[in-house]
């Protein structure tokens, strides 16, 4: 807890001091060490300062000094100790000061870098996590938590989203700084892309202002070494005042040392680390130092440095503008500020934010003249090569469609093989279940609702996983912000942005991680119309229907009928896109600003990672949501039993076999009449149960659209996940004769009570298209009530695709009848 939150006569040990810079000398010079134990001598709820005992001495601290330094008390240290024991399962006996002292030793590190600069890939291989890295920019999307311990001490790793400044613009930039703000974590540990030094140490001279205690990590120095460039890196850190260490963190070299730095720059002990002020130059300079000095007359956040809120300021920072606002002389700040503004621009004929960025630019071209040498060799060569033709003004679109193409088709020829395997062992042991249980509702359960449901939907996760490897690939070669680039200007057709192609693209693998990639587009707008068509783009959930109802009855043009939904679902996207735009939310565009990182091989580990990351999230899902599913609707299925009817076909099949049994040259006749009984029994049962009566019921809704009520209720149950919908026709169209579980042959042969078959090609298009625009699953309406922040808009989601997808499937269906034709 705060040293201020304790009470008079209580005692605490010191664990850490927060504040920076001349305050915190200050602290510690009064014996606020830490491990050291305090008492408070008097403290009133409103008192002002507070007095201490540490080390024998009575000082007094205001109450806002206390709330940085970090202590804990005996109860607390009792309460660590028996959750550790717990953990453990052995009783440590560390007494109060032990577990002082290793409190101490945890440090919170925050990793801030551009994007793209490697920070997930260091976050990675050091604390051990599996997050995703991608190569292009906005992959980190949201903070992530990692721990680790290392040399003694427990480190508490804090992933922040990329970002290329601190300004206000982005979600993420204000999520960066309220994170280095507010969460004050420990040390900083600046994630720089040795390729790219002086866009990357942009950054690095605003953390600077920010006076945050830090280590910079000069990532991809294995591709600084290769172009024949070399960075007196010991020099430069002593110029900017925090140590340097060159990282390869796709391999781990310099991991190590980093952490080593952190710890001396956490200890206070790192020879390197000193607050210089970047210079702004005379001009800029004074005015900062004027607006400082009003700063200080007034009791600021000790986190918050007055040279860095003077400099926000005079860079028209909102945020900040808000926080002085509150202050006592925000009034003569304000005036000051404004003169300032006015001055400088009359000085140097340019507006106050583009002459501290130059500034900042001179600072760096300083900096790297002194240390920097360029290389020879240009290993941007191939990727310009490669460049030239991909993002070629009129290659660029065939291969792009061409790689498309492929993917789709390599998802069902690849996967093909591993799913019959599948399909055999899925069928091995409906077998095995159906020659070994007794008949029963157990039995009926296992093979028809279990086996029925999860099982089918087992047998589509080779193509899930095959449909991944080509994204990763797509992602981690950098090919992903290529594609982006050259759609840029279609795009833009949509009253879209560049930059909301590669959340649209990643909708193909998931609609939730999409939606949350948006995040990277800067206009607001912009950003809810990706949002909003998104769930158009088709996700690797809707795959295994598209596979099982194309497979049955196209299976001519497969690849073919596939890549036609998708584009399908893209073209709908821009048609809702462009209306949106219209009606319901106009705003001007914001430029293009994508960066185009060189290409790099993907490595093998990285991409099967990835894969096996997917592979495991969807068996997971069918251990979970899919079974529950399955047997939920298995239930509806089976219940209620009408006994009377069951005993009736039960006494007719009798009356036939025992009509047969004289007439042994007439079995298969036998065999047929039983056969057509049965099937009559089992559609009447289901017709009459639970799932039948809610079928039904929405039936007539669905019926202009070629549904029958099967199709009703597997579209019904497919609203928690796509999958659900092939589990659900399994459970319903599987036979109770099980020596057949191909749900494939059983969707063929299906026939309705007037004999028409159930699924004609032009049911199956109408259903396929129902499928891929009607309502995304629930975990896609969380994601954009919390991406979009509110209901209205998952709500307005959930209706408007609903909608249109009863539209489309009704013109595609009702069209396809009068034509006759299919
Ligand atoms: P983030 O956006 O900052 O989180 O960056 P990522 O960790 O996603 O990495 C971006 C790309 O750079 C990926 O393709 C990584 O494989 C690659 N990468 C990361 N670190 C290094 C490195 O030290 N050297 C090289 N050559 N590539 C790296």
């Amino acid at each position: 807890m705060k040293l201020s939150e304790l009470h008079t006569g209580e005692k605490g040990i010191i664990v850490k001091v927060l504040g920076r810079g001349a305050f915190r000398k200050r602290i510690i010079e009064m014996g606020f060490i830490k491990g050291k134990e305090v008492e408070v001598i008097l403290s009133a709820p409103l008192k002002d300062p507070i007095i201490y005992k540490v080390i024998d001495y009575e000082v007094s601290l205001r109450r806002k000094e206390a709330e940085l330094v970090e202590v804990i008390t005996e109860t607390e240290a009792n309460k660590i100790r028996e959750e550790e024991d717990l953990d453990q399962l052995t009783l440590l006996n560390d007494d109060w000061h032990d577990i002082a002292v290793r409190q101490s030793k945890t440090i919170q590190v925050a990793l801030v870098g551009n994007p793209n600069s490697g920070k997930t890939s260091l976050f990675n291989i050091a604390s051990g996590s599996r997050e995703r890295v991608g190569n292009y920019s906005g992959v980190t999307v949201d903070a992530k938590e990692g721990n680790f311990k290392y040399a003694g001490y427990t480190f508490k790793l804090i992933d922040l989203p990329g970002t290329y400044s601190l300004t206000a613009y982005t979600p993420e930039e204000l999520y960066v700084r309220k994170q280095i703000q507010e969460g004050t974590p420990d040390v900083i540990l600046n994630v720089v892309a040795s390729s790219n030094l002086e866009r990357n140490l942009y950054l690095t001279t605003q953390l600077i202002d920010m006076d945050a205690p830090m280590v910079v990590a000069l990532n991809m120095y294995d591709e600084l070494e290769q172009s024949g460039a070399t960075l007196n890196y010991p020099h430069l850190a002593r110029m900017i005042g925090c140590p340097m260490v060159p990282t390869v963190s796709k391999t781990g070299r310099g991991i190590e040392k980093v952490f080593d730095e952190i710890i001396s720059v956490y200890e206070g002990t790192n020879p390197v680390t000193r607050h210089i002020h970047i210079n702004y130059g005379d001009v800029l300079e004074k005015r900062i130092n004027s607006i400082s000095a009003l700063l200080k007359e007034n009791e600021l956040n000790e986190n918050i440095p007055p040279r860095y809120i003077s400099i926000k300021l005079l860079e028209n920072d909102k945020e900040i503008e808000k926080y002085v606002h509150y202050l006592p002389n925000a009034d003569a700040i304000r005036k000051t500020k404004n003169e300032a503004l006015q001055s400088i621009h009359s000085l140097l004929n340019e507006d106050c934010e583009t002459a501290l960025t130059d500034a900042r630019y001179g600072f760096i071209d300083g900096a790297l003249r002194e240390t920097y040498h360029e290389g020879v060799t240009d290993t941007l060569k191939t990727t310009r090569m490669i460049d030239s033709l991909v993002t070629h003004k009129f290659w660029g679109y065939p291969i792009f469609f061409l790689f498309m193409f492929v993917m789709f088709q390599g998802t069902f020829l690849l996967g093909e093989y591993p799913m019959q395997w599948l399909e055999t062992f899925v069928g091995f042991i409906a077998g095995v279940v159906n020659d070994n249980m007794q008949e029963g509702p157990l039995k009926d359960l296992i093979s028809n609702g279990i086996i029925g449901g999860v099982g089918n939907v087992l047998v589509f996760l080779p193509n899930i996983v095959i449909l991944y490897l080509f994204i990763s690939f797509m992602e981690d070669s950098g090919y992903m912000a290529r594609a982006a680039f050259i759609m840029d200007k279609f795009m833009h057709k949509m009253g879209l942005h560049g930059k909301s192609f590669i959340p649209l693209v990643m909708g193909f693998g998931c609609n939730v991680p999409a939606i949350m990639a948006t995040r990277t587009i800067e206009s607001r707008n912009s950003r809810l119309i990706t949002m909003l068509i998104n769930p158009l783009m088709s996700c690797s959930a809707r795959l295994p229907v598209y596979v099982l109802l194309i497979g049955a009855f196209f299976s001519q043009h497969k690849g073919l009928v596939l890549f036609g939904l998708y584009i399908t679902g893209v073209v709908l996207a821009i048609i809702m896109a462009r209306i949106f735009k219209k009606f319901l939310i106009r705003e001007d565009d914001v430029p293009f600003v994508m960066e185009l990182p060189p290409y790099r091989m993907p490595t093998s580990k990285a991409i099967f990672r990835h894969m096996w990351d997917k592979a495991s999230q969807y068996t997971r899902k069918m251990g979970g949501i899919i079974l529950v599913a399955s047997i939920i609707i298995w239930f509806l299925g089976y219940f209620p039993q009408n006994t009377t009817q069951n005993e009736t076909y039960t006494q007719e099949i009798a009356r036939i076999q025992s009509e047969y049994n004289e007439k042994p040259d007439q079995q298969e006749e036998r065999d047929r009449q039983i056969a057509d009984l049965t099937h009559i029994q089992r559609q009447e049962h289901q017709k009459n149960s639970y799932i039948g009566q809610i079928g039904q019921f929405i039936e007539p809704v669905l019926r202009p659209l070629g549904f029958d009520w099967k199709i009703a209720v597997s579209l019904l149950s497919g609203m928690a996940a796509k999958e659900i919908v092939v589990s659900t026709l399994g459970v319903l169209y599987t036979g109770e004769d099980g020596d057949d579980i191909s749900l494939k042959n059983h969707l063929l042969t299906e026939k309705n009570a007037d004999g028409s078959p159930a699924f004609t090609p032009l049911i199956v298009i109408s259903l396929l298209l129902f499928v891929l625009i009607y309502f995304p699953c629930v975990a896609t309406i969380a994601a954009i009530k919390n991406e979009s922040g509110s209901w209205k808009w998952a709500a307005f989601v959930v209706c408007y695709t609903t909608a249109l997808a009863w539209v489309v499937s009704f013109i595609v269906y009702q069209t396809g009848l009068l034509c006759g034709s299919i």
